[in-house]
Order: structure tokens, then C-alpha cells, then sequence
């Protein structure tokens, strides 16, 4: 054994010069050539780079960490590999608001480079953030979304699918931002509660001298009116079905129809279809075939189809259209109320819906084939796939692909000038920017003509991150890219199954007719410490830096790893960290007494030792944690298998064993040489076990103990690369341990009484006299007598196997105990 341990550690240097060792040492290097080991991989999500590694990335990150380096030391070759997801409006938005621009008022190129400036800059801080907080990530992997090599693969998966019938272009009502100026998808719409108007308004009947009353939220909306609508059981509104009314205010005379959508209790029960309030206008407008009044341009404005309210925005048309109609007496009043409303969820700004040509990508076919494939999957915890079954089967609409900005992977695609034709890239074309190259044939196909313009939309970010099962597999890069595919495991947070892992499985489904991953992890929300979402807003926001600053990396994965149920939502408390913290420190000691202890020892695997009832207790002990740690691990319940080696480490053998043991090893004299090598090979057999156990859960501070103390001896170049401990059967002694808690709780009964009288631990028991109550338990006390009379001080002990009174030992009602001090 070499040098004790220091008596401090600075855990922030210890973590900083394993992070740099790890890289140096290669310890997280997939193994291409190993073809002996199995291998697991891991779909990694590639984060936004927003600049901030939040606590949430802490929980999700530290989760799937703790899977890779358990898999490794269980022998697998594990796949680890890292990206960044790049495009997308939220850094497009952070651009136009850092440099105070619209997409349009600048080149796109100009735009562009802004972007990868700014994504840049925050990949720097998150692969930090990253490498911090300890992951055993493969950083040879890492790459860019947004670099062509990465487009080349976005584009070709198109292609693919296009070829499969699984690609098309429409006109189509579309959630529409006016802010952002793009389409975007339903997974991209966040629903929030705010209060609006619901108006009162009088729409006249046709010849005639009576009013309908109408309550709608939308009056902006009255020129693009194009029905009136009555639930068909309405006794109030029957009659009326199939006459006619003027629209207010638009000049327009429309028809009342009934439609089972309307809902009777609310506002008058007459609503008016517009084109288009909400997703049940585009509904009823489909199925009564009416006619269509876009009435809203891109940027969210009334045009000319607006009258005399051209060019005013939606809130000012709103303002105007009121004033109007209270002038004209046909408004009869307003009421305030709450309602839920879609809006961007990259920006905030409630969300439109407009009819605009796009690319789609089918989706709502594959809805049975997404339900069999979640089935087939293993989730943890498995609930979670009914969020993946349901999102799929509430879809209205198709995913719309394409979006109006710059920063995205441009859509290989041009037209032919004349006829409209449509040219897509072959695929040995990508990657390709239509925008800067012509499509390369001489000819339009269709018409012959030689001029073709080129498809100026991006695809949606989700067509880049959507496809990362196969891309990290090494899909058109390597030959051998099946191996790792599907992933065997794709982690994701509990409000991302709606687009990672539901994206994951339709693009992979439509492109290779597979399920992407076997097994999805998922990790719940971070909570503030009073117990709501944390939220910079709620004042309840904790910075990761802060966190790592002060307590370091294991303590703040021992939060995460330890603050609940997998998939459960998990307070950031200090507290938890603090007592991570603590729980190094004690570690950190007991490996310190160890070291202390094993210095004349030199371990042997074939020496034969005189163990203890109390070594053959612990070392029973220590084999079942090992199996209860493994099974917990096998099932991701994090928390159990944290609880358990926490509990085992403080507990058992810090609180108990290490006390025990003291007198044997500090007497040899007394207890002879033989039962202080028992105890030194007992200390260090269980102490590699417990750094081993911890390794996932605290990488750096078992790291660091392992070089001081075992690595000479075990000689893996790191505790990651030892093998996963298994079951020693040898170990494992049901009588042992039955004896050893007795004797424990004759120990901890004599301390405690020690501890009640408030005397020192150390005070001599002048008399310990026990009634064992029957022959069986005297016979156990007295096997353990040596271990009792050294931890607790004891001149003078008796044994007696008759009953007796005084104190009671917990657990066993019929022991008592006597003490003379
Ligand atoms: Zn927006
Ligand atoms: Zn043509």
C-alpha cells in the first residue's frame, strides 16, 4: 500500500484533473475494432446550444452518465457520442434581437454567419458545462448540425423519404408565427392560460328585423367571416339554420349552419367561422366546403381583404373594429374571461393559422405503426410510452417541414420556371445549397425549359435531430453502421417525447421500416425548492455553475441521482447537494483510515485468513448491496441504487465495521497478528467494492482513491475500465450475518446508552452483564465478545443465557443488558 491519504481533498481540483486525464487517457474512446465486446449505444440528444446547462440538462446528462459507465464496467463497449442540434428560430431570434434585425433586413449569409457566431460561443460554455459535470462522453464523436457534413445527411434522408411517398407540397392551413414569420409545427405550439374579451356582437338576420347575438374573442377576424354556426340540437337556433346574416362591420352576408362542434353552454351558442380563429374554423370550413378569406399577412397585419383596416395589426384592428361596431349599436357588451391560447414556444406571440404552400412529411399514417413500435420498446419507467402513444394519436395535422427562415439546412430542391416542375437533388448532389448551385441537369424533364428557380425555405430543425439513431450509428459514413443501430437507449426529458422521441420514431420508421431505440429513459422535471417548476421568473432559479462551484461534480450528481423516482419530477434543494457533499467527506475519511490501516499490508489473493464473525458480516453484506445495486441499475431506478451503497457506506461500514475493527487492528498484541490481517483484507476488500459501486453515481472522487490506494495493485488504468463486481457466492453467509446484527446491536445498544448519559464514547464499562434470554443468542454474544469488549470500552462482560431486566436492544425484545460505570 503506498503513502495514507492526505487528511484534505479539494474536490473541484480533483475533478478538473481527472476531466483532463479521462480526454488524455483515451478512457471513453468507442472501440471500432473491438468486435468481442457487446456493444451499447446511447442516442445522446444533441442540446440547443443556449448557452446555460441547466439544472434539468444536470438531471438528464447525470441519468444517462450513470447507464454509460455502468454498461462499461459491465464489460459492453460502450457508444457515447455527443452533438450539438444548431438550427432553429431560438437562436435566429436571439441574433435578431442581439443585433436589433429582422431575418429580411440583412443578406441570409450575413444572418447565417451571426448564427454559427453565437452557437459557437454557447457550445463552448455547454461542452464545458458537460465535461464538468464528469460525463463519460466519447468526445471524438461530437459534431455540428449545421456544418455541411451534417447536411449532407438531413438532405439525403429527405431524398429517401420523398422517394418513399412520405414527402409532399400543399397549400394547407398551417400554425403560423407572425413574430417569427414562419410555419411551425404542433409540437412547436405551447398552450397558456391568459385572460381575453369574449365580445358580444349583433349580427342581423337577412330580411328580416332580428339579430343574431354572437361572443367571440376574435372581432379583428369579422371581414374573413365566413359562416355562422348553431349546434344542430340548439331548440333556440333551429329555426334559423340555413337562413342568412349580415357580418357587421365586413359588408358580407353569410349562411347559419349547424355544426355539432359548437358547444351550446358557451358565450350566446352562435360562433362564427372565420378563416382562421382556431383548428376547429379549418375543420368545419373542410367539412361544409366553405370559402376560404385569408385575411392575415405573414408578419401578422390585416390586408386589403380587410377594408378599410388594411395594414393595422391584429391588436390594433381588434381596437378599431370594437370602437366601430360600438358606434354602429352592434356591440352589446363584453365580458372578460380565461382561455387557453396557442403560442410560439420559441418567442411567445400567439400563434395564427394561415393557409401557405409547404412541405410536409406524412406522419398521421404511420400512427399505428408508432403505437406497435413504443409497445416494443423497454421504458423506464414504462408509463412514459403512453405520452408517445397519445401525442401520436391527438395529431390533427401532417409535420410541416419547411420554415420561412435562414438558419436551417436548406431544402434541396428547385422548380422549373415554366412548367412548375419539381427538381429534387439526387443523391449525390448533397450536400447542396440550392439557394448559391443550380440543379445539375441540362433541361427540365418535363418541358425542356433551362431556367429553374431554387426553393428559398429551411427545413424545420427537428428534420436535423430527428435522424440521430442512425447518424451516430455512422449511416452513410461507415459499412458497419447496423451495428449500433437501433440505439439502446435514448434519453429524453418527460416534455420532449412529444418531439425527440416522437420524431426519433417516425423519421426512422419511414426511412429504414425500424423502431430507432429499444429503451427510453426518461427524467422528470427540475422543481425549485418550493416546489414549482424552476423558473428564472419564479425567483426560484438555481445556476448549475453555483451548484458546481460550491459542492463540485459527484456531489451534484449524488442530488440527481438520489432526488427521486426515475421519470419523477425532482426539487433542486441545497440541502440534498450539502448532503452529497458530507457524504464525500465521510467517504473520504474512511478511506483515510484504510489507507492508514493497510500500510504493512500486502494483498494476496490466495492467503488463507482467520476471518470474524463481524469480517464474515460485512463481507456477506457487501455481496448483497452488490446484487440489490446491480438489479437497481439493470431497471434505472437510480435512486435505489444510490440510497442502498449511500446507506451501506455511511452506515454499515463507516458507522459500524470501521468502529468494530479498531481494537483488533490497533492491538495486535492483544488479538493476536492473525485477526488484524483478517480485518486489514476485510477493510480493503469491502472498500473497493463500495468505490467501485459508487464509480457511476461519483466518477471523480472513486477515481481519485482508486490510483491512491488500488491501482497499483488491480492495475486497470482506470476504476471505469475495472470490471463490474458480481455476486461472490463464497462471500455471502446468512449466518454470519444473523450473528453479526446481533452483535452490532449489542454495540450500538451499549453507545447509545453511553450517548443518552452524555458520556464520552470512549468511557470504560466497568461491568456490561446481558441476558441473552436463551442459549442460541448467548452463544452468538459470545462469538462477537472480543469485537463488544474493544468498540465499547468493556472491563469486565457477562453472558448469561437466562432472561433478565434492563435496557432493551432494538430488534430483539427478549435481550436486555446491565452496565457498571
Ligand atoms: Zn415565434
Ligand atoms: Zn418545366
Amino acid at each position: 500500500m503506498k503513502q495514507p491519504l492526505p487528511k484534505r481533498f479539494n474536490i473541484l481540483e480533483i475533478e478538473g484533473k481527472w476531466h483532463k486525464k479521462w480526454e488524455e487517457m483515451g478512457v471513453y474512446r468507442f472501440d471500432w475494432n473491438n468486435k468481442a465486446c457487446p456493444t451499447y449505444s446511447i442516442d445522446t440528444p444533441p442540446p440547443y446550444p443556449s448557452g446555460e446547462f441547466h439544472m434539468g440538462n444536470v438531471l438528464n446528462w447525470t441519468y444517462f452518465d450513470i447507464v454509460a459507465r455502468y454498461k462499461r464496467m459491465r464489460g459492453y463497449n460502450v457508444f457515447f457520442p455527443q452533438g450539438w442540434d444548431c438550427h432553429g428560430l431560438s437562436i435566429e431570434v436571439e441574433v435578431e434581437r442581439t443585433h436589433n434585425v429582422k431575418k429580411r433586413d440583412v443578406s441570409p449569409d450575413k444572418f447565417r454567419k451571426w448564427c454559427e457566431q453565437t452557437i459557437e460561443k454557447y457550445i463552448v460554455m455547454m461542452k464545458n458545462s458537460i465535461i464538468r459535470l464528469g460525463c463519460s462522453v466519447d468526445w471524438s464523436t461530437e459534431y455540428r448540425t449545421m456544418n455541411p457534413e451534417y447536411w449532407k445527411l438531413t438532405q439525403l434522408s429527405f431524398i429517401m423519404s420523398y422517394k418513399k411517398g412520405f414527402i409532399y407540397q400543399g397549400t394547407y392551413p398551417v400554425n403560423w408565427c407572425p413574430r417569427c414569420e414562419t410555419a411551425i409545427a404542433d409540437a412547436e405550439v405551447d398552450y397558456e392560460q391568459r385572460e381575453g374579451t369574449l365580445h358580444y356582437i349583433r349580427f342581423p338576420l337577412e330580411n328580416n328585423r332580428e339579430h343574431l347575438l354572437i361572443a367571440t374573442t376574435r372581432p379583428e377576424l369579422l371581414p374573413a367571416c365566413v359562416a355562422v354556426a348553431v349546434h344542430p340540437t340548439d331548440d333556440r337556433y333551429r329555426k334559423y339554420i340555413g337562413k342568412k346574416v349580415h357580418v357587421p362591420i365586413a359588408d358580407g352576408i353569410v349562411e347559419i349552419i349547424p355544426d355539432e362542434m359548437v358547444e351550446p353552454s358557451f358565450g350566446t351558442g352562435v360562433v362564427m367561422i372565420c378563416t382562421y380563429g382556431d383548428k376547429a374554423d379549418v375543420k368545419t370550413v373542410l367539412k361544409n366546403k366553405l370559402p376560404v378569406i385569408m385575411i392575415l399577412t405573414e408578419n401578422g397585419k390585416l390586408n386589403e381583404k380587410g377594408g378599410k383596416y388594411n395594414g393595422l395589426s391584429t391588436v390594433e384592428a381588434k381596437k378599431a373594429i370594437v370602437k366601430d361596431l360600438e358606434a354602429a349599436g352592434l356591440l352589446e357588451k363584453i365580458k372578460s374571461l380565461q382561455q387557453e391560447i396557442g403560442v410560439c414556444a420559441r418567442c411567445g406571440t400567439p400563434v395564427e393559422i394561415l393557409e401557405r404552400k409547404q412541405w410536409f412529411m406524412k406522419t398521421r399514417v404511420l400512427t399505428d405503426k408508432v403505437v406497435e413500435a413504443a409497445n416494443e420498446v423497454k421504458w423506464y419507467p414504462n408509463y412514459m410510452k403512453n405520452r408517445l402513444i397519445d401525442w401520436a394519436r391527438s395529431l390533427d395535422w401532417d409535420w410541416v417541414i419547411s420554415r420561412q427562415r435562414v438558419f436551417g439546412t436548406p431544402i434541396p430542391i428547385w422548380y422549373c420556371k415554366k412548367c412548375g416542375e419539381i427538381i429534387i437533388a439526387k443523391k449525390s448532389w448533397v450536400p447542396v445549397d440550392p439557394k448559391m448551385e443550380k440543379p445539375k441537369i441540362e433541361k427540365c424533364p418535363k418541358c425542356g425549359s433551362t431556367k429553374f428557380f431554387s426553393e428559398t425555405d429551411v427545413f424545420d430543425t427537428w428534420m436535423d435531430s430527428s435522424i440521430t439513431c442512425a447518424v451516430h450509428a455512422g449511416w452513410q459514413n461507415r459499412e458497419d453502421w447496423r451495428r449500433l443501430f437501433p440505439a439502446d437507449m435514448h434519453p429524453s426529458g418527460i416534455d420532449i417525447i412529444r418531439t425527440w422521441a416522437y420524431y426519433l420514431m417516425v423519421r426512422h420508421l419511414v426511412l429504414f421500416n425500424e423502431k430507432p431505440y429499444k429503451s427510453c429513459l426518461i427524467n422528470g422535471m427540475v422543481l425549485g425548492a418550493d416546489g414549482r417548476k424552476m423558473s428564472k421568473s419564479l425567483k426560484n432559479y438555481v445556476a448549475t455553475p453555483e451548484v458546481l462551484d460550491k459542492y463540485g461534480a459527484d456531489a451534484s450528481r449524488q442530488w440527481a441521482a438520489a432526488g427521486g423516482a426515475t421519470g419523477s419530477d425532482i426539487p433542486f434543494r441545497w440541502p440534498d447537494v450539502e448532503y452529497g457533499w458530507r457524504f464525500l467527506i465521510k467517504l473520504w475519511n474512511a478511506s483515510r483510515f484504510v489507507s492508514n490501516q493497510l500500510k504493512d499490508y500486502k494483498p494476496n489473493e490466495n492467503a488463507e485468513y482467520i476471518l470474524q464473525p463481524l469480517d464474515k458480516w460485512i463481507l456477506s453484506k457487501a455481496e448483497k448491496l452488490t446484487k440489490k445495486v446491480t438489479d437497481a441499475l439493470e431497471r434505472c431506478q437510480i435512486n435505489i441504487a444510490m440510497e442502498e451503497i449511500r446507506n451501506f457506506t455511511w452506515h454499515v461500514f463507516c458507522d459500524c465495521y470501521l468502529e468494530a475493527v479498531k481494537d483488533r487492528l490497533y492491538k495486535p498484541e492483544l488479538y493476536g497478528e492473525e485477526k488484524k490481517k483478517a480485518a486489514q483484507y476485510t477493510l480493503y476488500t469491502v472498500l473497493y467494492r463500495v468505490l467501485q459501486l459508487l464509480a457511476p453515481v461519483t466518477p471523480h472522487v472513486t477515481e481519485e482513491l482508486y490510483h491512491l490506494m488500488y491501482a497499483e495493485e488491480k492495475s486497470y488504468i482506470s476504476i471505469h475500465l475495472s470490471p463490474w463486481p458480481t455476486l461472490d457466492e463464497k462471500h455471502v453467509d446468512e449466518r454470519a450475518e444473523k450473528h453479526g446484527d446481533l452483535i452490532m446491536a449489542v454495540v450500538t445498544g451499549v453507545r447509545r446508552e453511553k450517548a443518552e448519559k452524555r458520556m464520552p464514547l470512549n468511557t470504560q464499562v466497568k461491568k456490561l452483564t446481558i441476558y441473552a434470554g436463551n442459549k442460541e443468542s448467548a452463544s452468538i454474544i459470545n462469538e462477537g465478545k472480543e469485537d463488544i469488549i474493544g468498540t465499547c470500552k468493556i472491563a469486565e462482560i457477562e453472558v448469561l443465557p437466562k432472561k433478565g431486566e434492563g435496557r432493551d436492544i432494538q430488534g430483539y425484545s427478549n435481550i436486555r443488558f446491565t452496565t457498571e460505570y
